[in-house]
């Protein structure tokens, strides 16, 4: 942010964070906002990082802490970084996305990252993807990377018609398109619909990450029901309803505490 202080994390363990400068930004679809981020800061950024995850570092939250959010890599070009806003609505608005409708070209953000992208595993007989908006980058840079000869569905939960994307697939592969228009309301939308797909004889390689209690709910079909492992399983929880990012991520690692014991 243009000028804002900020309280630096312990960054002994990891690179300092780039300031980017602010490109431009447009409206992709009613709830979709991309803001595109470049400039001198990214020189010796690694190549080929679209789908891993940046950390915007959005000021301070008034106790001296920094703010700091998680967006994915939509895509990368030589000098530019496209990243995808979910809006949540009216009465759920938090930092990252208030910064994603007010960014003014020239303005710079302290970014973090890259961290590792999460693709699809090769050489499987058939994909079950779900993910909701805030997925929805890692997902197009996904099934953009699989082979012609892919077979699967994915199952998008987006809050409007009008944010259907028209997505680089492979033809074997299916997308679900669920309309929700609150996020977070109906957590077993995504795994019902890939309860009722009719699965093929094979390898089946699941990927998902969505809402908290939505991704719960993913796992109880892919891992416990399916019986996905390893790496034929990505399931991820990108935010939890009613909770800011920091404390989803107490959420989350309690609940991976009480998954591993
Ligand atoms: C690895 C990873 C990659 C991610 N990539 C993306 C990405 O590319 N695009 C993207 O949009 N998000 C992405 N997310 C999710 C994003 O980090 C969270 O949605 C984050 O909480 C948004 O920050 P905020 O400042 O807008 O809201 P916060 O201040 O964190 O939360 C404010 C309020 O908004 C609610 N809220 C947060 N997210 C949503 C939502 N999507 N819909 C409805 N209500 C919400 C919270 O529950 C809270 O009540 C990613 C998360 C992870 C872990």
């Amino acid at each position: 942010m243009r000028g804002a202080r900020i309280k630096w994390p312990d960054m002994s363990t990891r690179p300092a964070p780039r300031e980017l400068t602010v490109i431009r930004r447009e409206r992709v679809t009613p709830s979709l906002q991309r803001v595109t981020v470049g400039g001198a800061g990214l020189d010796g950024f690694p190549s080929e990082q679209q789908g891993g995850y940046l950390k915007l570092f959005l000021g301070e939250d008034g106790k001296g802490r920094p703010i700091v959010r998680t967006y994915t890599i939509r895509h990368q070009r030589a000098d530019e970084l496209d990243i995808d806003f979910a809006l949540h609505g009216d009465d759920a608005v938090g930092p990252a996305t208030q910064w994603s409708l007010r960014a003014e070209p020239g303005e710079t953000i302290a970014v973090g990252g890259p961290g590792a992208a999460k693709p699809l595993p090769n050489a499987h007989d058939f994909y079950l993807i779900a993910g909701d908006m805030t997925a929805l980058p890692a997902i197009a840079v996904n099934l953009a990377a699989l082979p012609e000869n892919a077979r699967g569905v994915a199952a998008i939960e987006v809050q409007n018609e009008a944010d259907r994307l028209d997505l680089d697939k492979p033809d074997g592969v299916e997308i679900r398109w669920l309309v929700n228009r609150e996020p977070g309301s109906q957590p077993d939308l995504l795994a019902d619909e890939l309860r009722s797909v009719a699965l093929p004889q094979g390898n089946i390689a699941g990927w998902a990450a969505c809402e908290f209690s939505s991704m719960r709910n993913l796992r109880a079909l892919l891992r416990d029901d399916l019986g996905l492992r390893g790496p034929s399983l990505y399931i991820s929880s990108y935010w939890k309803a009613g909770l800011v990012e920091d404390d989803h991520k107490i959420a989350k690692r309690e609940d991976a505490e009480a998954q591993a014991a």
